[in-house]
């Protein structure tokens, strides 16, 4: 399963991102809007896959509830597949807890869903189908 890419929440991309940009010398994508997951993304190429640096666009969305949490950092990490929906039944077959059952709108016009971070020692993972087509 290709890695795909790092979530890192961030309180502002404003501030984040002209850092990682010097840092890693890549420029990074424009900004998108996540409506359903209640944050801004922008992706800075990095290797083999992607950094997703997310903000909150409010206080109470998963991500703002995390930076609340435990402050700014690693969120999640993304893998890969070409059939989401095949993905999510094997999980739940081997007794894996996922938040979503169902491939939900994320970044990029990707189909994504994310297994709990109980079943993936303590990491929130998620699993992104490329391309728009509906799974
Ligand atoms: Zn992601």
């Amino acid at each position: 399963m290709p890695f795909d890419h790092l979530g890192i929440a961030v309180r502002s991309l404003k501030e984040a991102i002209p850092r990682w940009e010097s840092a890693l010398g890549q420029k990074a994508g424009s900004i998108e809007e996540v409506p359903g997951q209640g944050v801004r993304v922008r992706f800075l190429p990095a290797g083999p896959g992607s950094l997703e640096f997310l903000e909150p666009t409010r206080p109470d969305s998963p991500v703002g509830r995390f930076l609340e949490r435990r402050g700014e950092g690693l969120h999640h990490v993304a893998f890969s597949v070409t059939d989401l929906r095949a993905q999510l039944q094997a999980l739940e077959g081997r007794g894996i807890r996922l938040i979503d059952r169902e491939p939900r709108r994320g970044a990029r016009g990707h189909w994504v869903a994310f297994g709990h971070p109980e079943s993936f020692g303590g990491v929130l993972t998620e699993f992104v189908q490329p391309g728009e087509d509906p799974p």
